[in-house]
């Protein structure tokens, strides 16, 4: 077997952009030993860095609560808002606000109860429907009273009445901790890939019926 003549590449060393051609497949920098010299100082304050990263996002996991509160929360609105077109999808149903009942809308994941005053019911299924951002969420306050309206319509007065009951009587507080949340949400983003990967075939099948 004859030695493969390399492939020139370029300069791995910030700064230099000089074309070389390779006396074996580890070189990374052109002949200058300053090249070799700058490279191996960058990838290092690279490695350190990623290092750093590593360990501030790891303190944060245990130590800060609300940061991982709120990453998981933001999850869990986007699960919610997919899972909410599915259901529409599974019924050939176009997506409609609960509270308004307008479809097209700007999506968000509405809360019935708020969570500043509700923060048991943050992560709750049954306390958060798919629900037009700008209009219902933001500026009608959750349209509360179309919201009421809208689960008995959807459920009927059996089941929308069970779950408006389950949302006005008490609920324990949840006990969860920073990594308890950073746990949650990592669970949550995989079923987001799945439920992403349905919905799309969900609608890939009603519009090539
Ligand atoms: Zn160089
Ligand atoms: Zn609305």
């Amino acid at each position: 077997m004859g030695l493969r003549k390399l492939k020139d590449k370029k300069c791995a060393a910030p700064g230099c952009d000089k074309t070389f051609t390779p006396a074996n497949g580890f070189q990374k920098t052109c002949y200058s030993i300053k090249c070799a010299q700058e490279y191996a100082r960058h990838t290092q304050k690279k490695k350190q860095e990623k290092m750093w990263r590593k360990e501030k996002s790891e303190w944060e996991i245990d130590n800060d609560k609300r940061k991982q509160k709120n990453m998981t929360q933001s999850v869990f609105n986007r699960l919610r808002v997919l899972e909410e077109k599915i259901w529409f999808a599974e019924r050939g149903l176009e997506p409609v606000c609960i509270s308004c009942g307008k479809p097209n809308m700007d999506w968000c994941c509405g809360h019935y109860k708020t969570r500043g005053s509700h923060p048991e019911l943050a992560f709750d299924r049954k306390n958060t429907f798919l629900q037009c951002n700008n209009h219902c969420n933001k500026h009608k306050s959750g349209n509360i009273q179309g919201y009421t309206a809208g689960l008995l319509e959807r459920f009927g007065q059996d089941e929308g009445n069970a779950i408006l009951d389950y949302l006005k009587s008490p609920h324990e507080a949840l006990r969860m901790s920073g990594r308890d949340y950073y746990e949650m949400r990592l669970k949550l983003l995989s079923e987001e890939k799945e439920l992403r990967k349905k919905l799309n075939q969900l609608l890939d099948i009603s519009a090539h019926p």
